[in-house]
């Protein structure tokens, strides 16, 4: 068998050649004791297009979005954030028991809120009630299948914010997506927002990492917070080298990985039994299966054991996402079988057989 066209996320993306030889080449230091040059230019160039003063590196989004709630927030304080956000659903209500703080969910459709929905948000000044300090969005909206928020709404939505003198903070894990998918620059998206996190080992490619930034006193608490969660990393060159090569190289093309999202949604469309359950934006695709097919974990295993890697991430939904290291032509692939084996379950000439996990 040829190799796996993994679609699993975009996050599987291995370094380049050209990636790991800028890597090897990259000089390094001791980024605790003081600073390591890669890493300092790499915060520089992040700061530069969020249009922010400063940035922190760190290993993860998970730890650049709790670092941010934890600028913005004390023990005891609520945030705002839409139901399906990975800062809620993915992060082991680190908000909890790293920082204290509690959520206040507001369910938005597939993931993009309105700025009518924020009203009467914040909790009144009684003793009953945590204080609510900071407004959190995502975009793109990873769960809401790649939504990208309307700019108006973001516009909207954190004035508001600010206004009711709260901060605001941005899970722009995927934020190049909205990028290449608006022409709405990083610096345009980022004003509206007191923190940004972006992620740099999602579609723009790197092997590790994600960026916070904000303001240069925001990074100073950033930095120690960073410390304390276990995060300071020394000659961290290495990895910041990846993520710099990949906001020089990688952000250009990733509206290629928009197309090859369009043509997995078309073969959906045109497919009986398989449905979106919303319009396709960037590069994520959900796909909804009907009952009579099977269960997204039984066909995510059926699709695998034909070289097409999803993920089932509802008992009915299967998450499809495009990246750097699949073609446009391994897309056609993908589209193909996935076609075939929902029209063979259907005509009875194909059994589901194992049963792929669910996330
Ligand atoms: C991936 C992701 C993160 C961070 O995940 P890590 O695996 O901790 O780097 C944060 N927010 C969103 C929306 C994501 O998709």
């Amino acid at each position: 068998m040829t190799t796996p066209i993994d679609l699993r996320s975009d996050t599987v993306t291995k370094p380049s050649t050209a990636m790991r030889e800028f890597i090897a080449n990259c000089q390094v230091d001791d980024d605790v004791i003081d600073i390591d040059p890669t890493v300092a230019a790499l915060q520089e160039l992040i700061a530069e297009m969020t249009g922010k003063e400063a940035a922190i590196f760190m290993p993860s989004g998970t730890m650049t979005n709790q670092v941010g709630l934890r600028i913005h927030c004390r023990p005891g304080d609520e945030f705002i954030c839409e139901a399906g956000c990975h800062i809620y659903n993915y992060e082991q209500g680190a908000y909890a028991s790293l920082s204290g703080l509690s959520p206040s969910l507001i369910a938005g459709d597939n993931g993009i809120l309105q700025p009518e929905q924020l009203l009467g948000s914040i909790k009144a000044d009684n003793e009953h009630f945590p204080i609510t300090k900071l407004l959190c969005l995502e975009n793109t909206h990873n769960r809401g299948g790649g939504r990208v928020q309307p700019y108006e709404n973001v516009k909207q939505i954190c004035h508001w914010a600010h206004e009711n003198g709260l901060k605001t903070h941005l899970d722009g894990a995927r934020l190049f997506n909205a990028v290449a998918a608006t022409g709405i620059s990083a610096k345009e998206w980022s004003s509206h927002f007191d923190t940004v996190s972006i992620c740099f080992s999602k579609g723009l490619g790197a092997p590790v990492g994600s960026a916070l930034c904000g303001t240069k006193e925001q990074m100073y608490y950033a930095r120690r917070h960073r410390k304390v969660f276990g995060g300071g990393m020394r000659q961290a060159g290495v990895i910041a080298a990846g993520a710099l090569f990949a906001l020089q190289n990688n952000v250009e093309r990733m509206h290629q990985d928009h197309e090859n999202a369009q043509q997995l949604a078309t073969i959906i469309n045109n497919t009986e039994g398989l449905s979106l359950p919303g319009p396709v934006d960037t590069n994520i695709v959900m796909m909804d299966i009907d009952e009579n097919i099977g269960t997204a974990a039984a066909v995510a295993g059926e699709l695998d054991s034909q070289g097409v890697r999803c993920l089932a991430l509802g008992p009915q939904r299967i998450r499809l996402v495009t990246h750097l290291d699949v073609t446009s032509e391994q897309v056609s692939t993908a589209c193909e079988i996935i076609s075939t084996t929902v029209k063979e379950v259907l005509a009875g000439s194909r059994k589901l057989s194992g049963n792929g996990a669910q996330y």
